[in-house]
């Protein structure tokens, strides 16, 4: 069996040449696919040709996606086989400093799950009650809604702060104007990789089969709007005004020794959500860094990607369930990702306990929510496997 693990994969361009193409990520260069065309010896050795040639045309990896993550491991033990220096001299290679990097896919449909229980049980006492933070069907089923595809956007972008109605605590009517609790939530995004037919549920046993690989995720938040407006329907202006995600696809290939099961789940869920002794969750540590103005950088949580309660199989499973289908380029959010302290939580709602208990910065400066200039950085690795970061600066509200 091949010991090469799948490189990340990801759209990029560079000052000599801005068509944005598709690359792979070697250390701390980019193997540019399209370049190995133009090299008689590289070119020769590229599995199915015609096919990726053709995949490789799209200014977005979709069509890539679908020739398959068992097509791209096999690319990168050739690539492998070929090697670094005659890639190199080649032209095949950039530095990775050197190029810019763009969405990898054109997001068709970004679905947001809610699967960290943390993160659920945490959000639940601050917006609803303590007594009761679950709702009812929370241990039953993994809780998604619809997202937003139009703005989901690379990482560097910057986010300007939304505004809307929020309604603050004693007054008696809604205003409108800049958020004022605007927060980021550490999230995992699986890309999907293969087409669903609709009208046919995707079985657990074959779900990762539809999984490409994972990027970070930032689902930035406006806290006030959101309090406002989710009953009864859920979120809407208070999330969709920008999503972040990190611009390299680490293929799910890449973290088979990552693998670690989920939590025990009890109740037990009903069949169709019923995993095997197959570990489904994968142990990825995730770190949360927060840039202000002035440049003074401080780390304000670490948490793993480990304590999620419902895994990316089962969502997926769920997802498609009542027939509905999914994508090649789609995105699944797992929800903010908090683990059992509150250092490990995954938003600032719940690490300043709602705006009550603020954090202290390496500066000495104190956040309860984003000020304009806050650059949130979300970091993950697993192992020698690094997913890189996906940042993103908060602006000032439009005029
Ligand atoms: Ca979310």
């Amino acid at each position: 069996m091949s010991t090469t693990l799948p490189l990340p994969l990801g759209i990029f361009s560079t000052a000599t040449n801005q068509r944005r193409r598709a690359g792979l990520r070697a250390g701390d260069e980019v193997i540019d696919l399209s370049a190995c065309f133009n090299h008689t010896t590289v070119s020769a050795r590229l599995p199915e040709r015609k096919r990726l040639r053709e995949a490789l045309l799209p200014e977005v990896l979709n069509d890539y996606l679908r020739l398959g993550r068992s097509y791209h491991q096999s690319l990168c033990e050739i690539l492998e086989e070929v090697g670094m220096d005659l890639l190199r001299e080649s032209g095949c290679l950039h530095p990775l400093a050197d190029c810019d990097l763009h969405l990898p896919v054109a997001v068709g449909d970004y679905t947001d799950f809610y699967a960290s229980r943390e993160h659920a049980t945490r959000v639940g006492s601050l917006f609803r009650d303590p007594e009761n933070a679950l709702p009812p069907n929370w241990l039953h089923l993994p809780i998604g809604y619809h997202g937003r595809a139009s703005s989901v956007v690379v990482s560097g972008t910057g986010i300007v702060r939304p505004k809307g109605q929020f309604k603050k605590h004693g007054d008696a009517a809604p205003r409108f104007g800049p958020s004022q609790r605007l927060d980021y939530e550490y999230e995992l995004g699986a890309v999907i990789g293969k087409d669903s037919t609709l009208g046919q549920p995707v079985p657990l046993e074959e779900a990762e089969d539809y999984i490409f690989g994972f990027v970070i995720l930032n689902d930035w938040s406006a806290r006030d709007i959101q309090k406002w407006e989710y009953q009864p329907l859920g979120p809407f202006l208070g999330k969709n005004f920008a999503t972040s995600i990190s611009p390299w696809i680490i293929p799910l290939d890449a973290l088979k020794d990552a693998r670690v099961s989920t939590p025990h789940q009890d109740p037990t869920p009903l069949p169709y959500l019923r995993q095997g002794a197959f570990p489904t969750n994968f142990d990825i540590e995730l770190r949360t860094e927060l840039i202000t103005k002035e440049g003074k950088r401080s780390t304000i949580s670490e948490g793993n990607a480990s304590t999620l309660y419902w895994s990316f199989a089962q969502q997926l499973t769920h997802h498609t369930v009542n027939g509905c289908n999914l994508r090649a380029g789609d995105l699944l959010g797992s929800g903010t990702i908090s683990g059992p302290t509150q250092d490990t939580a995954g938003c600032l709602l719940e690490l300043t306990m709602g705006g009550r208990e603020p954090l202290t910065l390496a500066d000495g400066s104190q956040r309860t929510f984003l000020e304009d200039g806050d650059t949130v950085i979300l970091r993950a690795r697993a192992g020698e496997v690094d997913f890189g970061e996906v940042r993103g600066t908060i602006r000032p509200a439009n005029e």
